[in-house]
């Protein structure tokens, strides 16, 4: 490892937090689909930020709408009425099909918005006896580091040590509806999924899945919560993944390129009649709806609003599942996608996930393993279609010299 580079690392392992084990590359520069590191060095960019660049590095017209609003005002608090948030919110609400927003900042924090939301309202407009509200969740789900949220998560590692965690929580198989319709009862406030599954490796649940969780939720009294905050706002070549099924959720949570890579901005959506449960006093937060972040989420959905980014993860979404089918036998046994966003998984025999991420390091591309053999590509949306190729080939390479 170059000097400069070791230099840093050792500085941040000195001094910052072991909760993450980063690959050996310290960035200091990016522009589009592209970052450069402390030596020099261009690396393609497949992770994204987790899916928070989505409009690529420093996209030109999020960067200005930022720029004009740091000249303004940045901060008010929500103990006052400022001229950016309702423009935001009815842009957002518009493009979601929804009708109310309640803005927050990160994608836990919303997750945790939204249970709130849903309890409060089985108890209110459903009826549920005080204190039983169920929520139904899926195995092998992420929706951020909270201790409730953590609670019922099936990762050992993101909850071991942390309890005792919030009880009212159910968990079902993703993508089996009936185990899905035998959990649902007469004191399930809500099913929480994520459409596609992230963290999990791109999980992409059956054909019809979605429209039958629909079906069932609206049937049985239940509101459907899609967290959309990763697969959400263009990845997966539709505005949202359950756009996929043409369905609608009654609550929808969105975060990480709501913020177009700026800052943190998340947001829970949901109809009025859901949301006239949180009243003044039951719910906030400082930052939450803050002048600067709803000046660059109107620009984040101005720019889904010209549909040119969920048109360039659907075509160049083909492309490269086309050529990362080719690589299933070669080094790859499985390959899941759905637009620019796929989950492959590498043969255990040849090398594990974080392997193969560092040896794609190597040839100057960023990637991030899960849960051992699978890596996950989410390349900004502004990729090329010859940048989608030479990354194919860059990783056809790496893994024929196992
Ligand atoms: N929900 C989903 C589906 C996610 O993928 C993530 C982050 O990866 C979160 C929630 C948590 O978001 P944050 O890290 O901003 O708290």
């Amino acid at each position: 490892t170059p000097v400069e580079t070791q230099a840093q690392i050792r500085l941040a392992e000195a001094v910052v937090a072991r909760n993450y084990a980063p690959l050996p590359v310290v960035v200091t520069d990016a522009d589009g689909a592209w970052v450069r590191d402390i030596e020099g060095r261009r690396y393609l960019d497949c992770l994204a930020g987790y899916s928070a660049l989505n409009f690529g590095h420093r996209h030109p017209r999020l960067i200005a709408a930022a720029e004009q609003q740091l000249h303004r005002v940045t901060l008010t608090s929500r103990a006052f009425h400022h001229d950016r948030l309702g423009p935001f919110c009815r842009d957002l609400a518009e493009l979601a099909g929804l009708e109310t927003v309640l803005p927050m900042n990160t994608g836990a924090e919303a997750v945790e918005t939204a249970i709130k939301l849903v309890r409060r309202w089985g108890y209110e407009a459903k009826g549920i006896e005080p204190g039983r509200a169920k929520i139904v969740v899926a195995a092998d789900s992420f929706h951020g580091r909270t201790t409730t949220i953590v609670g019922f998560s099936s990762d050992h590692e993101a909850r071991s040590g942390f309890g005792p965690f919030t009880p009212g929580f159910v968990t079902v198989p993703f993508g089996d509806a009936d185990a899905l319709s035998a959990a649902v009862d007469d004191e399930t406030a809500a099913v929480l999924l994520e459409p596609i599954q992230g963290e999990a490796g791109v999980i992409v649940p059956p054909d019809g899945y979605l429209s039958a969780v629909r079906a069932l939720t609206r049937q049985q009294d239940v509101l459907f919560v899609a967290d959309e905050i990763q697969s959400g706002l263009g990845r997966t070549g539709t505005t949202f993944a359950v756009d996929h099924e043409s369905v609608r959720p009654d609550v929808l949570i969105l975060g990480k390129a709501l913020g177009g890579g700026l800052l943190p901005v998340s947001a829970v959506l949901a109809t009025r009649d859901v949301m006239r449960v949180i009243r003044p006093g039951s719910h906030g937060s400082t930052f939450g709806g803050n002048p600067l972040a709803a000046a660059v989420g109107q620009a984040v959905v101005a720019l889904l609003d010209t549909g040119e980014y969920q048109e360039r993860a659907r075509a160049l979404g083909e492309a490269l599942a086309a050529g990362l089918h080719e690589l299933v036998g070669q080094g790859l046994t499985a390959v899941r996608s759905r637009g620019l966003w796929a989950g492959v998984d590498v043969e255990p025999d040849l090398m594990s996930g974080r392997q193969l991420c560092e040896r794609l390091l190597g040839r100057g591309l960023l990637t991030k393993d899960t849960h051992g053999q699978t890596v996950r590509l989410a390349p900004p949306l502004v990729i090329t279609r010859s940048e989608i190729e030479w990354m194919i080939e860059q990783l056809a390479d790496a893994l024929a010299d196992g």
